[in-house]
């Protein structure tokens, strides 16, 4: 296992970093429930491996992660553990709401203090709205002892991510970087330059990338595996000290452990390559859609970006299971069937597309391939 600075002041964290949101389930199909025996054995494996970060929520599997790692903590004896929780600041309670949150964690997780306390999936309206309301809650915590820092997590824009590194009042901060998805590159290294830990969520695309296809192996000559490639990707990345995996496996501990056990991640000239083969997907991709939107919305609800990027994915990375299940959840959105089968070919978006992408056909193709 290797070992990197959680921010200029923080502490050496392993650069693999367990997230707790993907536990083991009592029910299969029931989030809000954990094989607490599964569990144990599971978090005490990547310990055991040399894992020594923590990240988990207030409501993964709806407060039973807390607990489960706290079940483990609370017998472990080896190396210094560090836990980083985050909160649901979004809501719109009382800060007394909050400080109880904060004091069922402490017990939950047998801990006198949390190391890292996050407000959770911050945007920038919420900052404007509570941000002030959350650097209130944290000094409270911060004067009794009860977290040692603060932080942030968020799916927002690089400008508005910026904008909260800038007001120099976070130690931590989690963005949702991969291969698939490096929008948040400059960031992740802005932060890191400003004195951050920056860990990164979503480094296998939620198990989107998982899958070693021969085409996604092909990214990154001599990788194993999905997994391998994508967290090498990660931890070459400038700025990047933890890269937090959800692990629901003995095997998976195992494979993850061993990919952040080398010694380098990716060489300058391995970086580069990879770089130019991202390119050369991403060209494939744009010859069927560049995902620019003009084409919406359909008055049908079909998210025409959407199907095109999923037909994209299972052609040129060979993630067709992955597509398949994503076409399935397209078809049963709440709002109604935003896949390609709900397309009545009515035409209207045809001349709106800059690219004069066939897009009826392409549809067609698209409920054919991952609609069967
Ligand atoms: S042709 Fe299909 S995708 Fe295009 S606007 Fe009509 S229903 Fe929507
Ligand atoms: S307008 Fe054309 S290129 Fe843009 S998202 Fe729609 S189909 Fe894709």
């Amino acid at each position: 296992m290797q070992y990197r600075r959680y921010g200029k002041d923080g502490p050496e964290v392993s650069v693999l970093g367990f997230g707790a949101m993907r536990l083991p389930q009592r029910k299969e199909s029931d989030w809000g429930t954990v094989n607490f025996t599964r569990a144990t054995a599971v978090i005490r494996r990547a310990l055991d491996a040399g894992v020594s970060f923590i990240d988990t929520h207030h409501n993964y599997h709806r407060g039973l992660s807390e607990e489960a790692i706290g079940r483990v903590l609370k017998r472990w004896k080896g190396r210094r553990i560090y836990v980083q929780t985050k909160t649901p600041f979004y809501r719109e309670e009382p800060l007394d709401y909050f400080k109880k949150l904060i004091e069922q964690a402490l017990t939950k997780l047998g801990v006198d203090c949390i190391d890292y306390l996050l407000f959770h999936s911050m945007n920038m309206g919420m900052f404007k709205k509570r941000g002030r309301a959350f650097f209130r809650l944290t000094d409270w915590a911060m004067k009794r002892g009860l977290i040692r820092h603060r932080g942030f997590s968020s799916h927002d824009k690089p400008e508005n991510v910026k904008a909260f590194i800038d007001t120099g009042e976070f130690s931590a901060m989690v963005l949702s970087y991969n291969w698939f998805n490096p929008t948040m590159a400059k960031s992740l290294a802005y932060g890191a330059g400003k004195g951050l830990g920056v860990a990164v969520m979503n480094p296998i695309g939620g198990g989107a990338l998982a899958a070693g296809t021969p085409q996604v192996r092909r990214l990154l000559p001599g990788a194993r595996s999905g997994p391998e490639v994508a967290l090498r990707f990660v931890l070459a990345t400038p700025g990047v000290a933890v890269a937090l995996s959800g692990m629901s496996t003995v095997a998976q501990v195992d494979e993850n452990t061993r990919i952040a056990g080398r010694k380098s991640y990716m060489t300058p000239r391995q970086r580069g390559l990879m770089r130019q083969r991202l390119k050369r997907v991403k060209r494939k991709f744009q010859q069927v859609c560049t995902s620019c939107g003009y084409c919406m919305p359909c008055p049908h609800g079909v998210d025409i970006p959407q199907n095109f990027l999923l037909l994209n994915q299972a052609r040129y990375l060979g993630l067709l299971e992955w597509a398949r299940t994503r076409f399935g959840q397209l078809r049963k959105r709440r709002s109604g069937d935003r896949s390609a089968l709900a397309c009545t070919k009515c035409g209207k978006c045809l001349p709106k597309c800059p690219n004069d992408v066939p897009i009826i056909e392409q549809l067609e193709l698209t409920a054919a391939l991952l609609g069967a």
